[in-house]
């Protein structure tokens, strides 16, 4: 693919100077007093830039908390004045944006289930045509590169200039240690792409526990991200939406404390070499390959016990012969040496047994 052309005011402007931009506070606007006591907490330690608060939350499954709606706007508007902080939430729709337009909101963001519409997308630019405000996009929840470039596409070409792109992470069927998969690929192709579009990453989401937003945050900066949203919450046990991924603002710091952030003005300004990007897209693959293996042996354990429950023998030599022609068919026909992919077979296969013969003699080895 080609560059992509857009018209985007210099970040450096209006968004980062020499440090990354940081974004924090609750998932969800709660009350006045969290929303107040959470901000004056970060407000204090200066590591913060903006003040986030969700108004209207997108749940999955309905009966959750949906956010306390435009009442909100009021009490993170108030919290940010407060503590000398601009202030961010999510836009879903025409009125979102409008009612955050009249209540002095100073930054939208695109939520990543509202990017993968671009019906939605598009009604959010229209309300934007001729506004000055900063937009940050998400990307959709599933790993499509073009829908996020189209959803930047369509706020850019209504004149929204001050413009950037927020890395969560993507749903995925595959069983993982995150909530969201990284899929890194995705934000490095874009950064290729869009090489002036100001990107942050949201480790909140990517994570969705506290003990992995370190880790993905310090990955976010090593490849020159240009910030990171983190949530936080005066009190995350009580928090009404995501409670396990909400990090106190003390943690915050000690998070921010712990990263290596590298010095834009001394560091190669160029985002990091091309070998670097690529070694980072063998560590994503070489991760889901061991989620996927995690996933196969699991499936392995059910049929052991069915096997038990059933009395049938572990192995059956027409079902590993069917396997291996079949795999090696497909390992053909995208150019992997058959010698290779019969000896990964025959090790799969090998531990495929042991777990069964396990699971036969009762979890003994
Ligand atoms: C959020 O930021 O609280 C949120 C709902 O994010 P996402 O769109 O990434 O799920
Ligand atoms: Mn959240």
């Amino acid at each position: 693919m080609s560059k992509i052309a857009l018209n985007i005011l210099d970040k450096t402007t209006w968004l980062t100077k020499n440090q990354p931009c940081i974004i924090s506070g609750p998932c969800s606007v709660e009350s006045p007093e969290q929303v107040l006591s959470t901000a004056q907490l970060l407000a204090e330690n200066g590591k913060v830039n903006v003040l986030r608060g969700g108004i209207w939350k997108p749940r999955t499954r309905p009966n959750s908390f949906e956010g306390v709606g435009s009442i909100g706007l009021k009490w993170l508007k108030e919290a940010g004045v407060a503590v000398g902080l601009p202030v961010a939430t999510e836009v879903a729709n025409a009125q979102h944006v409008e009612a955050c337009l009249k209540n002095g909101i100073d930054l939208l963001w695109i939520g990543a289930r509202t990017t993968v519409n671009p019906f939605s997308v598009q009604e959010i630019a229209e309300v934007l045509r001729g506004v000055d405000i900063p937009v940050l996009i998400k990307n959709p929840i599933n790993p499509d590169l073009n829908l996020w470039i189209g959803a930047i596409e369509r706020i850019n070409a209504v004149g929204i200039n001050k413009i950037g792109a927020i890395h969560r992470g993507f749903s995925s069927f595959d069983k993982s240690s995150y909530r969201n998969a990284p899929m890194w690929e995705l934000p490095i192709e874009l950064k290729m792409l869009c090489p002036d579009l100001p990107l942050l990453c949201d480790p909140s989401h990517i994570a969705g526990s506290k003990d992995l937003i370190q880790q993905v945050a310090q990955k976010a900066l090593d490849m020159e991200m240009d910030g990171l949203m983190i949530e936080t919450h005066v009190n995350p046990a009580e928090a009404k939406s995501d409670a396990d991924q909400q990090l106190t603002p003390k943690q915050l710091v000690d998070l921010l404390n712990h990263l290596t952030i590298r010095d834009k003005l001394v560091s190669d300004t160029e985002f990091i070499s091309h070998l670097e990007q690529l070694r980072l897209i063998i560590d994503e693959l070489d991760e889901e390959l061991i989620n996927k293996f995690a996933s196969r042996m699991a499936i392995i354990e059910k049929i052991g016990t069915y096997k038990k429950d059933h009395n049938i023998t572990i192995l059956q030599i027409e079902r590993w012969e069917q396997i291996l022609k079949n795999r090696l068919f497909i390992a053909q026909k995208v150019g992997l040496s058959n010698d290779f992919i019969r000896k990964m077979l025959e090790l799969i296969h090998q531990e495929s047994i042991r777990i069964q013969a396990k699971v036969m003699n009762n979890g003994e080895k």
